[in-house]
């Protein structure tokens, strides 16, 4: 039996998804197609193996989980619901974005991390002091262009 060739491109990210999927739930705290506030989850628009976009507040929204599989399993559906959501440019300037290569260094990774967790933290105090609607949040990518 042939040893598992390790898959190509996919880096894991665990700390970085965590502050990223609390973030876009914690943007709207309910679905952004139905409503629902129940089971929240972060659902990328333009797929998570494109590191270039993956931490992209633009590329994700806050579906409950029934909306997040109906679009999963219905792709035409779920083009149609994106490009009606944010627009048909900024989601062909995402995947335009998103083709990059971009082998982000150690460094890199923990400043991104630092900006998420730094988001976060100005969200929850946000709710704290009784924001409702939306809260937008900065891109990390944006820490790597300072
Ligand atoms: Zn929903």
């Amino acid at each position: 039996m042939k040893a598992k060739k390790p898959k190509k491109g996919v880096v894991k990210n665990p700390v970085l998804d965590k502050y990223y999927s609390l973030l876009i739930r914690g943007r709207t705290e309910c679905c952004e197609r139905c409503g629902s506030t129940e089971m929240l989850q972060c659902s990328h628009h333009v797929s998570r193996k494109f590191l270039a976009i993956r931490w992209c507040p633009l590329n994700a929204c806050c579906h409950c989980r029934n909306c997040h599989a109906e679009l999963t399993f219905a792709p035409h559906d779920h083009y149609e619901w994106i490009t009606d959501f944010i627009g048909k440019d900024a989601f062909d300037s995402l995947r335009a974005r998103g083709i990059k290569i971009t082998p982000y260094s150690q460094p890199e990774r923990r400043d991104m991390l630092a900006s998420l967790k730094a988001e976060w933290i100005w969200m929850q105090a946000q709710r704290n002091d009784g924001a409702e609607g939306r809260l937008n949040f900065l891109s990390p990518y944006e820490v790597l262009e300072r």
